[in-house]
């Protein structure tokens, strides 16, 4: 390359009042290989750009150099200008003199010397850049979504309302998560299935989305706009296609006593089960654990008494395999295992209870029909205590974050008592009231001025059984940290939100990243929050961190519009500055040796495996070749490679040497 244009721009005072833009477009001018310089005001100007596009026709420009501010501004508007030109963007190269020279250092002799020296460097490698294109890669217009709680269930709803076909896949028999298990929402106090429960039959219901209960991701592969994905349908042990939900078999089923996940653990269900009255498929599982047939070969009353023959012990999990272009991750969130705080009880004591267990008491549709009834002799309490951060900002529990929705829920739990037992007390422990949203200060403003809730600003230390009372020792701070003891009836705590059993896992398969606490982590906490670090998988909801029902249902419409705009585009348009193993003439083939050593090191599984054969088909050599779908560009492999065989398009060893080059020869 021999004819390079050279644009200094004056940035009006920017770049002008600092560096001689003259003498710069000057010496430019001289340099070797250089065909035409000049100086402009404002280059990205509309007459700036038209200098430049008339300057490569004019002079045959087969590169060009502008000398501007850091290409993070306008190497795109130089670029668009070239290519009008007809000279491949790529040969455009833009020496930055502004935030590198002119902003940084004084006006002077050395400060003009440094901005010429930045466009030498810049010629030198522009005189070794190729024309490259852009990458276009091809877009499955499918999606997956993993989870089917509120922000699955939104962020399929708005995927498939526009248009494009959803995976939906959920581990547990029925769509819904936490959602369907609370009885009002803050701070509206909504009932949350009847908010909830439409929802959910509309993704049953919709044409767009197919949805995969009692379903795992078993392994993903692939990349942006083209993952294929493995999943596991567990066995539920019956034919859906046969089964009509009459419910027959969970009637008759023997084993009454297994504790309901859905109620956590306060009420009892068989083994053959629906989750819950309004489940979505509303259809049984047989839960093989603890299913007699299963245990010891006898019992088949499920299948003597089912109408159309629908059971099936013998049904084994099914691996399908989906072709997807983009994953939204909605696997939501678990509560902190109570063994964390002996101190406290819970487990020794019946009538002490986390939050989900006082949600499933105050439902309409939980095992007490929406009275507040202890465990313990269904009497109902008179005096309850209700402790917020319970392990929560708690370091030496592990669990230094705040969970965010626990002073909330508390408010609502204390109200939803006070609405029901009307003489009844009851007491919130907290150590700061953290109620940030709308109308959330004034909901738990609510609780203590107009229902009647104490609040007392301090930590319980203990909690024990005395004389048939649970005894709730702890400190009020607001009085001089002096002690307090409550005689409870009954004790609710406002256990931690924590990741999802099994987040670390999931997160490995999908080579997305977690934090120290294992939820998922976003792309970048404020400009990319539902974006993961590997393209093309989103997240939405509480598997990022502890969030609630607005927050979850704004971040999956979010994740829903950028699923939405990548499958908007044709094909998925990509720079070309991504890693190359080169490729020599017979009998080589390419200098690389097969080490694999980049394979190991690239951090987005983007080296594959290459064997080049004879015409027989006999495997001549093996060698690492790159997928271009899944490049980031990082360079990690080039540095990794001994036999200099990978470079980065654009910014290949030789380009980036005669930039060093040219900066130490001067
Ligand atoms: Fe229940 Fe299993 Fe007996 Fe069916 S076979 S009725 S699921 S215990
Ligand atoms: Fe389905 Fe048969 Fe059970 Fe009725 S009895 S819910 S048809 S499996
Ligand atoms: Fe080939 Fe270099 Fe990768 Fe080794 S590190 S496989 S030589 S490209
Ligand atoms: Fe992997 Fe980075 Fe090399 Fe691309 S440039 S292959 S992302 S190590």
């Amino acid at each position: 390359m021999s004819r390079i244009g050279v644009f200094i721009c004056h940035c009006g005072e920017n770049i002008g009042a600092t560096v001689d833009c003259i003498k710069v477009t000057e010496l430019a001018a001289n340099m070797e290989g250089v065909a035409y310089a000049v100086d402009y005001k404002y280059m990205c100007s509309d007459p700036g750009q038209t200098l430049i596009k008339n300057a490569i026709k004019e002079y045959d420009l087969d590169g060009v150099v502008v000398g501007a501010c850091s290409p993070r501004m306008h190497e795109p508007t130089f670029r668009r200008a070239c290519a009008e030109a007809a000279l491949n963007p790529y040969l455009c190269e833009i020496a930055n003199i502004r935030e590198h020279c002119s902003w940084v250092h004084d006006k002077g002799e050395a400060t003009t010397r440094k901005a010429v020296d930045i466009v030498r460097s810049l010629v030198e490698k522009v005189k070794r850049n190729r024309p490259l294109n852009p990458i276009q890669v091809p877009i499955t217009k499918k999606a997956l979504v993993i989870g089917g709680g509120i922000a699955g269930i939104q962020a399929s709803l708005d995927i498939a309302n526009c248009g494009y076909q959803v995976i939906l896949i959920e581990k547990d028999p029925s769509i819904g998560g936490h959602m369907s298990q609370l009885s009002e929402t803050f701070p509206t106090l909504d009932c949350s299935q009847c908010i909830l429960t439409p929802r959910m039959v509309e993704v049953a219901q919709h044409p767009n989305i197919t949805l995969y209960t009692y379903a795992e991701l078993e392994s993903l592969e692939g990349f942006i706009g083209n993952f294929k994905a493995s999943i596991r349908l567990k066995a539920k042990s019956i034919d859906e296609k046969l089964c009509t939900g009459c419910g027959l078999c969970t009637t008759k089923c023997p084993t009454k006593k297994i504790p309901s996940e859905f109620n956590a653990g306060l009420g009892m269900r068989t083994a053959i089960y629906v989750p819950f009255p309004q489940a979505v498929p509303n259809k049984p599982v047989i839960d093989r654990v603890h299913c007699t047939h299963f245990r010891t070969g006898r019992c088949g009353v499920c299948e003597k008494v089912c109408p159309t023959g629908a059971i099936r012990f013998d049904q084994e999990d099914r691996i399908i395999s989906e072709n997807v272009g983009a994953i939204v991750v909605t696997t939501g969130f678990n509560v902190l295992n109570t063994d964390f705080f002996p101190e406290y009880g819970y487990g020794k004591y019946k009538d002490i209870i986390t939050g989900i267990q006082f949600e499933r008491l105050a439902s309409a549709s939980g095992p007490t029909l929406g009275e507040i009834r202890r465990p313990s002799d269904g009497k109902i309490p008179q005096k309850i205590v209700f402790v917020a951060c319970a392990g929560s900002r708690d370091p030496a529990k592990g669990i230094p974050y705040c969970s965010k929705i626990c002073c909330m829920y508390t408010a609502k739990h204390a109200m939803l008592y006070q609405h029901k037992v009307h003489n009844g007390e009851s007491y919130v422990f907290y150590m700061d009231i953290r109620a940030g949203g709308k109308n959330y200060e004034e909901f738990v403003r609510r609780a203590i001025e107009e229902d009647g809730v104490n609040y007392i600003r301090g930590r319980v230390a203990r909690i024990y059984e005395k004389n048939g009372k649970l005894i709730v020792k702890g400190v009020d701070t607001l009085l001089g940290a002096s002690p307090v003891e409550i005689e409870a009836d009954m004790v609710v705590l406002a256990t931690a939100g924590v990741a999802n059993k099994g987040a670390e896992d999931l997160a490995q398969k999908m080579h997305i990243s977690y934090d120290p606490y294992q939820f998922f982590a976003e792309a970048h906490p404020k400009l990319k929050p539902v974006e993961t670090n590997t393209a093309g998988i989103f997240l939405a909801g509480a598997c990022q961190a502890p969030k609630d029902i607005p927050e979850t249902v704004g971040m999956a419409s979010g994740a829903a519009v950028k699923v939405a705009s990548l499958f908007s585009q044709a094909n998925l348009v990509r720079e070309p500055m991504i890693a190359v193993v080169n490729r020599t003439a017979p009998p080589l083939f390419s200098t690389c040796v097969g080490c694999f050593m980049c394979q190991t090191a690239c951090p987005y599984q983007a080296i594959e495996r290459e064997e080049i054969k004879d015409r027989t088909g006999k495997v001549l050599k093996t060698v690492a070749k790159v997928n271009p779908g899944l490049c980031q560009g990082c360079g990690t492999c080039v540095a990794f490679c001994r036999s200099k065989s990978i470079d980065i398009q654009g910014y290949s060893n030789e380009q980036v040497y005669a930039e060093v080059m040219a900066l130490l020869n001067n």
